[in-house]
């Protein structure tokens, strides 16, 4: 689909896998004025296409759109657009367990322009591949290095919207973490160095003291559907849930005192990834003895369960896709 100035977004079209042909004067190369979203299509045993909360991902776009002056798209063409793509593309859906159709819908500023403003032309786009299981041998936990040196976002920046530049950011700290022996970076909070932010592609949830704790949104947090789903689930099974600031130093004191008793981030990759180790500096927490546990378990479950149609999907989570 394309979008111009004084006629909106025209042209809805679904077209053979194939190169883009853009100026590579194009505002998107220059200043980062693009956005994405990743979802995935799930079959069930019944043989049907199944999407998990797909106008959750269109509502995050237009917060997306709305921070990086991109127009917005009224959500019920984005959620037909998914819809549609997935459905001439649904034999490509793998069924083995676990695995899914990956659906990346992106906008990208088009205008042949080196100034700095807003870009008058978008394309927005969606491709699909097909995704193996995230976990080929069951759930594993996961070693996480939280960050002291480099932050991602700030408080009124952009770290609630998905776009590029946030992910470029973060990549340094990756490669620090990888070359370290950890899987996954925590961000801490830009001002103090001192509150948990989330995961390089997750939110992160703790259970303290028989509490479900998350960092609140703050602005500099991605939203995740996966943690919307989380809260929700946890709250009905009559957990406290809280969202709240986490400091690193009370996660020190929580595992110094036996009150840490899990850790698991959340994202539509791996739905849960249960962690068993968090380093901060010199201190190195083992969390749940460095095994899965019985949250993360049960949630993994029940959310996989429902993406499958294995599981009653009692909150209305699913669009059907045919
Ligand atoms: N935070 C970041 C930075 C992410 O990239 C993701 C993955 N989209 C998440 C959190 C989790 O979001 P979701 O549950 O919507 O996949």
């Amino acid at each position: 689909m394309n979008y111009t100035e004084g006629k909106g977004w025209h042209d809805a079209r679904v077209v053979p896998f194939e190169n883009l042909s853009l100026s590579p004067a194009a505002m998107v190369f220059h200043y980062g004025q693009e956005m994405f979203e990743g979802l995935k299509a799930y079959k069930g045993e019944d043989g049907r296409a199944r999407l998990f909360r797909p106008e959750m991902n269109a509502k995050r776009t237009n917060a997306s759109n709305e921070r990086l002056c991109i127009p917005k798209i009224p959500e019920e063409d984005f959620v037909e657009a998914v819809r549609t793509v997935v459905s001439v593309d649904k034999d490509w859906i793998p069924t083995e367990k676990g695995t899914s159709l990956y659906i990346r819908p992106f906008i990208i500023a088009t205008d042949a322009f080196l100034g700095v403003a807003p870009s008058k032309t978008y394309m927005f786009i969606i491709i699909l591949s097909p995704s193996g299981a995230y976990y080929e041998s069951g759930l594993a936990p996961v070693g996480i290095w939280i960050e002291d040196e480099y932050v991602r976002a700030v408080r009124g920046g952009m770290g609630f919207a998905k776009t590029g530049g946030n992910y470029a950011a973060s990549l340094i700290a990756q490669v620090k973490a990888h070359d370290d022996g950890y899987s996954q970076v925590l961000w801490l909070d830009g001002v103090e160095r001192k509150y948990i932010e989330e995961v390089g592609a997750m939110n992160i949830f703790f259970k303290i003291d028989g509490k479900i704790v998350t960092p609140m949104l703050n602005g500099s947090i991605l939203p995740g559907i996966t943690r919307n789903s989380v809260i929700t689930l946890c709250k009905e099974w009559g957990y406290e849930v809280e969202e709240r600031k986490v400091s690193v130093d009370e996660l020190l004191e929580a595992q110094k005192s036996g009150k840490l008793e899990e850790c698991f981030g959340t994202g539509t990759a791996a739905v849960i990834s249960p962690v068993g180790k968090l380093r901060y500096k010199d201190d190195v927490m083992v969390i749940s003895g460095g095994e899965i546990g019985p949250v993360s378990a049960r949630i993994y479950d029940e959310i996989t369960g429902i993406q499958g149609g294995t599981k009653e999907d009692k909150l209305g989570w699913i669009t059907f896709v045919d």
